[in-house]
C-alpha cells in the first residue's frame, strides 16, 4: 500500500533532476489526482492511495519528467482571484502578468475609464480578472485563436463573469472603428530564434502566443502603431514586454507620439511592462 507521504517523497525524488520545483510539482499533481487541496495532503500523510490513484499519479509524474508543464497536466492555473482552465492551446498565465492587471485596475480607477480592450486574451485570465473586479464595465477581449476564445469564454462562464465580450480577431482586424479608453495586452514578444523557446516548460506552449518575428517586437510595434486609431483621446496603452525590451518599447511609444511613457518592474525587479497615453493630433 502506498500512502500520501511516501508517494510524495518518491515523486519528489523522481522529479528532482527534471524540475526546479520538484516538491511543489509533486504536491500539486497528487492533490489533483485525489481531487483534494495541498493542505489536505499535509493533514493526511497516512492516507492510502488506491491502486488506480497511484497509477494515475505515476503517469502524471512521468509526463512531468518529460517536461510537460504542471498546469497542462492539471488543466488549471491560479491567477489573481481565480483558478483558470488552461490547455496547450494557450499560454500559462504567469505571476508577473498579475502586475499588468493591477496597473490596468489603477488606470481604470484613476481616469474613470469605461471602455477596455484586451488583445490576445488566451485563457482570458487578464480580461476576466479585470471584469470580475469591475462588474459595471464591459471588457472587449480578442484572440486570433478560436480555441483560445472558447476556453476564455468557458473560464468566464465558470467564474460567473458576463461582462466580457469575446471577439475573434487578428489584433485590430475585426474591431473596425471601435474606440477604447484603455488597450492592454500581453502579446508574444520573444524573438523567433531565441533558444529559450526550445527549453523547459515554455517549449510546450503555443509558439503563436510567445514569439513575434526576428526581434520579438513585431506585434508590440503593430499594437502601438494601430492603437492610435482605436484610442479615445487621452486613452492609454499598457503592454507586457521582455525584460530587455523596455528601451525599445519606450522608443516605439515616443516614435508614434505617445506621451507620459512609463515602465513598470515585475516581481524580480525587471522592467516588464510599459504604458503611455495618446492625445489625438488636431491639424
Ligand atoms: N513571459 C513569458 C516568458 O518569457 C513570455 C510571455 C509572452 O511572450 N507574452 O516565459
Amino acid at each position: 500500500m502506498t500512502r500520501v507521504a511516501s508517494a510524495l517523497s518518491q515523486a519528489r525524488e523522481q522529479l528532482t533532476s527534471h524540475s526546479e520545483s520538484a516538491r511543489l510539482d509533486a504536491e500539486i499533481l497528487l492533490a489533483n489526482t485525489l481531487a483534494q487541496s495541498r493542505t489536505w495532503l499535509f493533514t493526511r500523510p497516512e492516507h492510502e492511495l488506491t491502486h488506480q490513484q497511484l497509477g494515475h499519479f505515476q503517469k502524471l509524474i512521468e509526463q512531468r519528467q518529460s517536461g510537460v508543464p504542471v498546469a497542462y497536466l492539471t488543466g488549471t492555473r491560479d491567477f489573481w482571484n481565480h483558478s483558470f482552465q488552461v490547455t496547450p492551446q494557450v499560454l500559462i498565465p504567469r505571476p508577473e502578468t498579475e502586475i499588468l492587471v493591477e496597473h490596468a485596475l489603477q488606470l481604470i480607477e484613476t481616469h474613470q475609464f469605461r471602455t477596455i480592450l484586451e488583445l490576445g486574451t488566451g485563457s482570458g485570465a487578464i480580461a476576466v480578472s479585470i471584469a470580475d473586479e469591475k462588474r459595471d464595465l464591459t471588457i472587449t477581449a480578442t484572440d486570433i485563436s478560436q480555441q483560445a476564445l472558447n476556453l476564455a469564454k468557458a473560464n468566464a462562464d465558470m467564474i460567473g463573469i458576463n461582462n466580457v465580450r469575446f471577439i475573434h480577431s487578428d489584433w485590430f482586424v475585426s474591431l473596425e472603428h471601435h474606440h477604447y479608453d484603455l488597450i492592454i495586452s500581453n502579446p508574444p514578444y520573444i524573438a523567433q530564434h531565441d533558444i529559450h523557446l526550445n527549453q523547459g516548460d515554455i517549449r510546450f506552449e503555443p509558439k503563436q502566443a510567445l514569439s513575434a518575428g526576428n526581434d520579438g517586437l513585431r506585434d508590440i510595434r503593430l499594437i502601438i502603431d494601430q492603437s492610435r486609431n482605436h484610442l479615445n483621446t487621452g486613452g492609454f496603452v499598457l503592454l507586457e514586454h521582455g525584460y530587455q525590451q523596455a528601451d525599445a518599447v519606450r522608443s516605439l511609444f515616443s516614435g508614434y507620439h505617445y506621451q507620459a511613457i512609463e515602465t513598470i518592474n515585475d516581481l524580480q525587479n525587471h522592467p516588464r511592462m510599459s504604458m503611455a497615453h495618446y492625445i489625438q493630433q488636431t491639424l
